[in-house]
C-alpha cells in the first residue's frame, strides 16, 4: 500500500514537496530567530532605558538635595550669630520657604528641640518642643542630614533636610530644617512625576530601609517595598550604584532599572512589566508571515514550474519505457528534450537499449522463420508470406518440388551428403527465382516457391527451367539428381490458399506417379502434364 502510493507519486510532486518543506523549515526558523532576537532586543533596550531613566532622575534629585543643603547652610549662617532674635528667625524661615520652592515647610529649632520659627506660620508649632526620632537624630548628630520619612504631628508623611546652626564660637545652637511632604505635592514629587511616564511602567523611590518614599501610586508611600532586592542588595550598596536586572517574583516578571541618590541614601527604581515590554511582539509572527507570503507564493510557483521542467524529460522517458516494443518508440524518445545530464544519459541509454532490443528481436524473428540448413524460409516463414499475399490480394502461383529417390542418396552416400544435396538444390532454387519470389523448404527434401504476379505459363516455364537446371547440374560424389515439380495457380481473390497448396501438392504427386523428373501443372481441376 505504502509502496504503491510512492510509486504513483511522480518526481514533480516530490520536488514540490521538498521545496515546500524547505520553505516551511526556513520560515519557522526565521520566525523563531526573529522572535528570539526581537525579544532579547526589547528586554535589553528596556533594561537599559530603565537604568538611564533612573540614573537621570537620581542625578536630578541629587542636585536638588545639594541645592537644598546649600540653601539651609546659608540660612544657618544667617541666623547663627543672632539666634536670640526671634524676628530675624521668623523672617529667615519665611524667606527660605517663600524664596525657593524647595520646601513644603521650614523650621528653625534650638538645641533643646524647641521650634523657634516656622513657615508657613499656620503650623502653630512655634514654641513647642518637637519629638521624633528624626529630630532627635538631627540634634544628636549636629551635622547636615536628610532624615528617614516620618509622620509629623500634623500627620504629614515627610522627610526633613536639616543643617546645624553653629555660632562663631563654635557652639551648637540648633538647626535649620526644610521638610518635603511625601504624599502631597512637593518639589520632589514634581521632579519625579515631571519625567515622562511610559505605558506599563512606573517609578518609585525607596530608602535604605526599603520604605517607599515616592510612588506613582500614592497609597504605597511609607510602606515597605515588597521587593527586597536580595540579589540587588550588593549592587545597591555603592553610593553611586546604578544598574538593571530582570526581576521575577511569583507571576510577576519585571524589568528594573535603578540608581542611587548618594546624599540621601535613596534608590530610584524604574520598573516596566515584561508583559508590557513584550506586547509589540504579539503581532510579530503574523507580520513575518504576512511579509513572507508573497515571496512564498512566488517561490512556490517558481518551484512548481521548475519542478515541471526537471521532471518532464524523466516523466516522458518513463512513459516511453512502457512502450519499448512499439516501432515508433525510438523516434518518440528522440523528440524528448533532455536538457540536463541525467536525463540525457538515460535517453541515450534507452535509445541504445531499444536499438539492441529491436536488432535482437529482428534476428530472433528471422531465426524462427528460417530453415537453418538452407537459409530458406521454413514453414512458418511460408505462412507469413502467404498471409501477406492474402492481405495484399496479389495473385500468385505455387511451385511444389521434391527430390526424386532421395532415400537412395542418403542410403548410398550418408546423411551428410544428403544434406549437401538439399543445400545444393536450395541454391539452385534461389538462383532461378526473382527477388520477389518466396523460396521455402517445406520439409525434408521438399520445397515450395510462391511466385507473386506471375502467369501460369510463365510459372510453368520457371518450373521447367529449375527442373532442367537441377537435372543438368553435377553434384560432387552424388553426380546427377532429378526433381519432380507441381505447379498450381491461386484462385481469384486468394480466398482459399490451402486449396492452392493442395493443388500444387497434387500436381507434384502426379509428376511422381507419371515417372518423376517432370513438371505437372494444375489449375482449377485442369491438369496439364508437361513431358521432358
Ligand atoms: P520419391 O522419389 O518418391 O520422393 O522417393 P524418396 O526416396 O525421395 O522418398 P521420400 O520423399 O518419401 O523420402 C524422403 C527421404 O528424405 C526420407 C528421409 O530419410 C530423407 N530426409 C528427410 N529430411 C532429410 C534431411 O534433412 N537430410 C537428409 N540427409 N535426409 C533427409
Ligand atoms: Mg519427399
Ligand atoms: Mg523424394
Amino acid at each position: 500500500m505504502f509502496n504503491s502510493l510512492w510509486s504513483r507519486t511522480d518526481l514533480r510532486r516530490l520536488i514540490v514537496l521538498l521545496t515546500v518543506m524547505s520553505i516551511m523549515v526556513t520560515l519557522v526558523n526565521t520566525i523563531y530567530a526573529t522572535y528570539r532576537v526581537q525579544r532579547e532586543l526589547l528586554v535589553s533596550n528596556t533594561l537599559e532605558s530603565n537604568r538611564v531613566y533612573a540614573a537621570k532622575l537620581a542625578a536630578s534629585t541629587e542636585i536638588f538635595f545639594r541645592n537644598a543643603q546649600q540653601q539651609l547652610a546659608y540660612s544657618a549662617q544667617e541666623v547663627a550669630n543672632r539666634f536670640e532674635d526671634n524676628a530675624l528667625l521668623d523672617a529667615e524661615a519665611e524667606r527660605l520657604r517663600a524664596q525657593t520652592d524647595s520646601f513644603n515647610s521650614v523650621a528653625i529649632v534650638d538645641s533643646d528641640g524647641v521650634v523657634r520659627a516656622v513657615s508657613p506660620p499656620m503650623l502653630r508649632l512655634k514654641g513647642r518642643q518637637l519629638d521624633s526620632p528624626s529630630l532627635r537624630q538631627a540634634l544628636k548628630l549636629r551635622k547636615p542630614l536628610i532624615s528617614q520619612p516620618f509622620l509629623s504631628s500634623a500627620n504629614n508623611m515627610l522627610v526633613l533636610i536639616s543643617h546645624p546652626v553653629i555660632n562663631r564660637q563654635g557652639r551648637y545652637l540648633g538647626y535649620v530644617s526644610g521638610s518635603l511632604y511625601l504624599k502631597r505635592k512637593s518639589i520632589l514629587s514634581e521632579l519625579l512625576a515631571e519625567q515622562y511616564y511610559r505605558d506599563g511602567s512606573y517609578l518609585y523611590v525607596v530608602d535604605d530601609t526599603h520604605h517607599i518614599l515616592y510612588d506613582s501610586d500614592v497609597s504605597r508611600i511609607g510602606k515597605v517595598t515588597r521587593r527586597q532586592f536580595d540579589t540587588g542588595a550588593a549592587a545597591f550598596g555603592g553610593d553611586n550604584a546604578q544598574g538593571s536586572m530582570a526581576w521575577t517574583e511569583g507571576n510577576e516578571h519585571e524589568l528594573v532599572g535603578y540608581a542611587r541618590v548618594p546624599s540621601a541614601g535613596w534608590t530610584i527604581v524604574a520598573v516596566r512589566g515584561t508583559d508590557a515590554t513584550l506586547k509589540p511582539m504579539e503581532g510579530l509572527i503574523l507580520k513575518v508571515i504576512g511579509n513572507s507570503a508573497p515571496w512564498l507564493v512566488i517561490t512556490l510557483l517558481f518551484a512548481w514550474q521548475f519542478a515541471r521542467l526537471i521532471a518532464q524529460p524523466l516523466w516522458q522517458l518513463a512513459r516511453r519505457a512502457g512502450e519499448m516494443n512499439e516501432p515508433a518508440v525510438s523516434n518518440n524518445i528522440k523528440t524528448i528534450k533532455s536538457w540536463y545530464f541525467e536525463a540525457s544519459q538515460l535517453k541515450k541509454a534507452m535509445l541504445i537499449g531499444i536499438d539492441l532490443l529491436h536488432q535482437r528481436i529482428g534476428s530472433l524473428v528471422s531465426e524462427v522463420l528460417r530453415d537453418p540448413l538452407t537459409g530458406l524460409s521454413n514453414r512458418r516463414g511460408l505462412y507469413n508470406a502467404l498471409e501477406s499475399l492474402r492481405q495484399s490480394s496479389k495473385r500468385f502461383t505455387v511451385i511444389a518440388l521434391d527430390i526424386d529417390h532421395f532415400k537412395r542418396v542418403n542410403d548410398l552416400f550418408g546423411h551428410d551428403v544428403g544434406d549437401t544435396v538439399i543445400r545444393n538444390v536450395a541454391a539452385q532454387l534461389r538462383h532461378c527465382s526473382r527477388e520477389a519470389d518466396i523460396v521455402c523448404r517445406s520439409g525434408g527434401e521438399e520445397f515450395l516457391l510462391l511466385l507473386p504476379e506471375m502467369t501460369m505459363e510463365a510459372s510453368i516455364d520457371v518450373a521447367e527451367r529449375i527442373r532442367r537446371h537441377i537435372a543438368e547440374c553435377e553434384i560432387s560424389v552424388v553426380g546427377h539428381i532429378t526433381v519432380s515439380v507441381g505447379v498450381a495457380s491461386s484462385p481469384a481473390g486468394n480466398d482459399d490458399i490451402p486449396s492452392v497448396l493442395k493443388l500444387a501438392d497434387d500436381a507434384l504427386y502426379q509428376a511422381k506417379r507419371e515417372g518423376r523428373n517432370r513438371v505437372v501443372s494444375l489449375s482449377a481441376a485442369t491438369v496439364i502434364p508437361l513431358e521432358d
